[in-house]
């Protein structure tokens, strides 16, 4: 068997009276029985026993322990949304000074935080391609504190080198920083040198559409660190995990592997379809003209396949909305952000999810207005459903 499958599998938390799940814990507060070790943890001499939801839960560390053995990393920590993961991970490390560099390729929200929220409290942003590991090294500056960048770039594919940026980070005492929401169990960063991974929980280990969720994997130090009483950047801000969340979360990672080759193989199919009937413009881990197909091949535990994402160039931005809306129409998926549910998901990133970015920062990144992002669900015949998207294009774009 894989060994992240076994690892997440060997995470067994039973419930009270043995029960096969663990139990929700509902409680926002736990009793101390004797009062001196409350105030020892105030004090932060005293670690590892339950004071108050926002600062550990039960269900939230049975959910965290599975995080932690997925990312092979010491600890990991649920919060309330990817973003939660994101902003607090980068402001524990970044401590209001410093310099980050990061990948210009970045989902839009994580560019908003950087560009419109901490480059005002001056922290300072250098904006790097992320396929270029040299640009990373001439970026380094003596203040410069993390590297950020993501897995898998959304939403153009891109696969940066991880391996070599890791070296990068370790020779030069730089944290990196690495959001893994694209790739889960495709790609374990910390093996490659991350200190810290993030993933919106929203997505594939959700798998259903259903919740907002995050998570920061690192180490024991790190974790602890966020969740100080005094210092901790999670703690503090309160972006907590709902235990019922936790939960759910717990539950769903035992299958995330079955998801995800379901997942991967949907979307071999449709892109092997789209290649023979000639479809220009598509982009896909797991085919050989992917312009990183080297370093996938290298990076990627391909167990899983390559994973759902797909995007197509239509040319023009009313050229994807209109082919989303007649994919809507005749039921090959839904128009809608997101991406990891069982149904194929379908959007326009240029005016969605990275309108953020300026559009003439959209261009220089070769984000085109055209592009569309397809998450590819498993429900349904995915034979069926890629002729279902051939039928459409050739009618909406070209015959
Ligand atoms: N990281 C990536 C790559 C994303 O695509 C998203 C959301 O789309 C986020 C982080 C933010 O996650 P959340 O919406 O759970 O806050």
């Amino acid at each position: 068997m894989n060994k992240i499958i076994q690892a997440i599998r060997d995470v067994q938390i039973f419930g009270e009276e043995g029960g096969v799940v663990p139990v929700i814990d509902h409680a926002s507060a736990s009793t101390f029985l004797n009062p001196d070790d409350m105030e020892r943890v105030f004090r932060g001499e005293l670690q590892g026993c339950y004071l108050y939801s926002r600062h550990t839960n039960p269900t939230v560390i049975a959910f965290s322990k599975k995080m932690a053995a997925m990312e092979n990393t010491e600890a990991a920590f649920g919060v309330a949304s990817g973003m939660a993961a994101i902003t607090c991970a980068v402001e524990q490390i970044m401590q209001n000074e410093g310099h980050i560099i990061s990948s210009n390729t970045i989902y839009g929200g994580t560019y908003a935080l950087f560009e419109n929220i901490l480059k005002k409290r001056g922290i300072e942003i250098t904006f790097v391609d992320p396929m270029d590991v040299s640009a990373f090294e001439k970026a380094i500056k003596s203040n410069t504190k993390m590297i950020y960048t993501e897995s898998m770039s959304n939403p153009l594919l891109g696969v940066g080198d991880l391996e070599a940026i890791g070296k990068l980070c370790k020779k030069n005492n730089i944290k990196l920083v690495v959001d893994n929401t694209f790739t889960p169990l495709m790609v374990t960063p910390s093996n490659l040198g991350a200190d810290v991974v993030i993933h919106s929980c929203t997505k594939y280990i959700s798998g259903a559409s259903d919740m907002i969720a995050g998570v920061i994997c690192s180490s024991s130090k790190f974790i602890n660190e966020l969740i100080d009483v005094n210092h901790g950047h999670a703690m503090i801000y309160g972006p907590v995990m709902d235990p019922r969340v936790a939960y759910e979360l717990y539950s769903r990672l035992d299958h995330l592997h079955v998801r995800l080759q379901g997942h991967s193989s949907a979307a071999e199919i449709l892109v092997k379809k789209l290649k023979d009937e000639g479809i220009k413009g598509v982009t896909y881990a797991g085919s050989s003209d992917h312009p990183q197909f080297k370093v996938i091949k290298k990076l990627f535990n391909t167990d899983f396949g390559y994973g759902g994402m797909v995007t197509i160039d239509c040319g023009t931005l009313e050229n994807a909305s209109r082919l989303a809306a007649k994919l809507q129409d005749n039921k090959f998926g839904l128009f809608a952000v997101s991406l990891g549910y069982s149904r194929t998901l379908m959007s326009c990133p240029s005016a969605s999810t990275s309108s953020e970015i300026p559009l003439k920062d959209q261009e220089k990144i070769g984000l085109k207005r055209g592009l569309l992002r397809l998450s590819v669900g498993y429900s349904g015949d995915s034979n069926h459903l890629a002729e279902k998207f051939v039928a459409a294009y050739r009618e909406v774009i070209s015959s």
